[in-house]
């Protein structure tokens, strides 16, 4: 041996067999292999006997044998992992071997195998250009290939085989890395993201994908999960890490995850890829490849890419969990509860069903009880709607105070909806009552999407909170039409208020036993277009509904103001305004500051103004309505009830509410006409008495009513019979000319 020769402390002779070499031959990577081209059984034998012992970079060789250029096409074509071919330049004919060449590049596609060339006449040496072309490493003549120096060519050969082999290899692993980055961030679940690192590993690692990946931390609460497996572990996925039979591979993976580095062993490659805190995962792969043999730095890279993709996926989850989770209840939220509906219709059978339900007066027990009561209220609700519906049921929270669920037909009937309610959840250990308002809609009709049924349920919801508070309506085909309408007209009011057609119509208010004057009431008109009178009963609920009644309200408040400062200013009259409010804009905020504003900048006196309120105030919770009207009368403004017995209000409530007028509805007022049923005006004049306020009676049409009313005591009228609501202008008439005593309303 050549001190002087680099490759010479490479060289290892052994006689002995090699260790673990069975193991190895398994896996293919524990021989150079040799392939030995050559029409001489001589030089076989004598190469044989030159490098048969020779050892490797830690491997051995091993020999394949061609005696001619066709039987080494044959092999050339079936064989791969050749590191050298060992190559006669002259066999059947002079080219042979340089054709055989070009057929190791080109059509066997054979790049990194190193070639040395080798021929018995030193006369036939292939061109320096042919050399260069197919990529020879080295030219000999037999004869100068002495046993240590065809070693030395076979040692320089083989190392730079090796080489381009890893520089292959990393080339690859970089290509799978990006492949991976880009793949692994479109896969959208944690299973096949781990399944994907799996994979690209194995390629990585040149080994078929037999692995596992474990996860730990917030994912799933559980504390270390086997995520992805396949090949032999493919049965242990979804399984807690301790499940995982063979001892090596569960340890291996539990040290990874707890010392958060990755680990290259013998069999196998163990990476870790996380976070500090939250998620983090490691990747066992099994694989004989040696971890010297891969650049570990490619692993490094790859397990620090995994990280980066592990965390977007991570945030996307978070992302999407937001997207599809109530943050107060944990449920799924409304665009979950749509995209489940939509599953559930591709499937559709037809017994599926859609139900909602509303808690009743929710924003009362809010603004009552405070935020953190209304909370735990909905949570209590919400764990009574699982417990008492039973698991077959989907439950989501599509708004505030209202819940989505989809289940079986026979389950969310009317009947166990309604029993839902009346029954006390515990809040705060205190059992509240829940009442609910429902809509169930089956859904029959796959051609509609989810959100349509959505729609549709939520169609029945609101003709159930209009019709049927604290009961429920079944969607029907025509509730949809009906709820076009009402679209419909809300979009024409709107447009008739942005062009100045709504104006106010005025009716009288005078004392029933002196017949004076004592007040008006604005009522809103809407003339359309083509003329046509569009009753208040009709599009006052529309625009309570969509809240277009606050920006209205405030119009007919200002314009009253200001007609009844005309009226005054031009000594017609002298007696209050009455302007109706509905309890939308009671709860809108700034209410009073703004009707006190308003009174302000019209120069109206504030006993010249009363507005009239509905027993529906008693949705804002006793006290915030007291307060309010408190606030009011303390300014000077009077306050009346109006269509007082038609609505729910309890007479507790009545009591502490400071009220000045009572009115009595029209519905009322026709009864005393009718036989035996006059009581009801009666009691409520009684009750009137008894509280200490004004009585004012609603649509006095005949002079009888009006004798009727005063006799049981009550104080005022308004009515037809006295005059009908009419515009400025005739209002002014009405004024000038008005009746001054009940003789000249014809009364005696
Ligand atoms: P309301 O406040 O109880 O108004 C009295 C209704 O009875 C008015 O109907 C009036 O025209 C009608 N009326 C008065 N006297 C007689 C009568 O002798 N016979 C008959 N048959 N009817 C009589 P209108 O104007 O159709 O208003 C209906 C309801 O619409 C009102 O009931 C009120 O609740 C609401 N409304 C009207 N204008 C406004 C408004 O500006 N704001 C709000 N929030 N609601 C309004
Ligand atoms: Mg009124
Ligand atoms: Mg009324």
């Amino acid at each position: 041996m050549e001190s002087s020769d680099p490759d010479a402390d490479l060289m290892e002779f052994v006689d002995d067999e090699p260790e673990a070499a069975g193991a190895a031959l398994v896996h293919g990577a524990g021989f150079w292999r040799i392939l030995i081209i050559d029409d001489d059984l001589d030089v076989h034998q004598a190469t044989l006997f030159s490098l048969e012992s020779l050892q490797l970079f830690g491997r051995r060789l091993q020999f394949l044998h061609a005696y001619s250029a066709q039987q080494a096409r044959q092999l050339l074509l079936t064989e791969s992992d050749l590191a050298l071919i060992l190559l006669d330049v002259v066999m059947e004919t002079p080219e042979a071997g340089l054709e055989l060449v070009d057929f190791i590049r080109n059509t066997a596609h054979l790049k990194n195998s190193r070639i040395v060339l080798r021929t018995g006449q030193p006369g036939y040496a292939p061109e320096q250009e042919t050399i260069l072309r197919y990529d020879i490493n080295d030219y000999k003549t037999k004869s100068e290939l002495t046993h240590h120096k065809l070693a030395t060519s076979v040692t320089a050969a083989i190392r730079s085989y090796q080489q381009l082999c890893v520089m292959d290899a990393n080339r690859q692993g970089l290509e799978l890395i990006v492949q991976a980055s880009g793949c692994l961030l479109e896969t959208q679940g944690l299973h096949m993201f781990a399944g994907g690192v799996i994979t690209q590993l194995a390629a990585i690692l040149g080994t078929s994908p037999d692995g596992l990946v474990c996860a730990q931390g917030d994912w799933s609460n559980q504390q270390c999960t086997v995520v992805a497996a396949a090949g032999q572990f493919a049965h242990l996925i979804d399984q807690p890490l301790e499940t995982v039979p063979n001892d090596h591979v569960r340890q291996s993976l539990f040290t990874a995850l707890q010392s958060g580095q990755s680990h290259h062993g013998t069999f196998e490659t163990v990476l870790y890829f996380g976070q500090k805190e939250g998620l983090s995962m490691a990747a066992y792969v099994g694989s004989a490849v040696r971890p010297r043999e891969i650049d570990s730095s490619l692993l490094s890279v790859f397990a620090l890419n995994m990280s980066v993709c592990l965390r977007n996926l991570v945030l996307m989850h978070r992302l999407q969990n937001d997207a599809y989770v109530d943050p107060l209840l944990r449920l799924p939220n409304r665009t979950r509860f749509i995209e489940t509906i939509s599953q559930r219709l591709s499937g559709a059978t037809q017994s599926d069903t859609v139900a909602l339900v509303d808690v009743d007066d929710f924003s009362a027990v809010n603004d009552l009880m405070g935020h953190a009561y209304g909370d735990e209220l909905l949570r209590a609700f919400a764990n009574h709607l699982v417990h008492s519906l039973g698991s077959d049921v989907y439950l989501a929270r599509v708004a505030s105070n209202t819940f989505g669920l989809l289940g079986p037909r026979d389950v969310l009937t009317p009947q166990r909806l309604a029993a839902t309610a009346h029954h006390a959840v515990m809040v705060f250990e205190q059992p509240h009552v829940v009442s609910v308002t429902a809509a169930i809609a089956v859904l029959d009709d796959s051609s509609y999407s989810g959100a349509d049924w959505l729609k549709n349920a939520s169609i029945a919801l609101k003709h159930a909170k209009r019709h049927q508070r604290g009961g429920y309506e079944c969607y029907s085909a025509d509730m949809a039409s009906q709820s076009r309408s009402r679209a419909q007209l809300l979009a024409n009011l709107h447009q008739a208020f942005g062009e100045d057609r709504l104006f106010i119509a005025y009716q009288p208010q005078v004392d029933l036993h002196t017949g004076a004057l004592i007040g008006m009431e604005a009522l809103l008109r809407w003339r359309t277009e083509d003329g046509q009178m569009i009753a208040p009963d009709q599009f006052i609920p529309i625009a309570e509904q969509s809240g277009l009644i606050v920006s209205l309200g405030d119009w007919v408040l200002q314009t009253a103001c200001r007609d009844m400062r005309l009226i005054r200013d031009q000594g017609l009259a002298s007696c209050h305004m009455a302007v109706n409010v509905s309890v939308v804009q009671l709860r809108s905020p700034g209410f009073v500051p703004r009707v006190l504003e308003v009174l302000a900048q019209s120069g109206l006196r504030p006993q010249e103004l009363e507005l009239e309120i509905t027993e529906s105030i008693a949705m804002l919770g006793a006290d915030a309505a007291a307060s309010m009207l408190r606030q009011l009368r303390a300014a000077g403004i009077a306050v009346s009830i109006d269509d007082f017995g038609t609505g729910y209000s309890s007479l507790s409530y009545l009591e502490k509410m400071p009220l000045d007028r009572i009115k009595i509805d029209r519905a009322f007022v026709i009864q005393l006409g009718q036989e035996g049923s006059p009581r009801i005006a009666e009691m409520i004049t009684q009750l009137g008495h008894k509280l200490d306020l004004r009585v004012l009676a609603e649509g006095i049409e005949d002079a009888a009513a009006w004798a009727a009313l005063r006799d049981m005591g009550c104080h005022e009228g308004q009515g037809y019979f006295i005059s009908r609501p009419l515009d400025f202008v005739a209002l002014c008439g009405w004024l000038a000319r008005r009746p001054q005593n009940v003789s000249e309303y014809g009364l005696v």
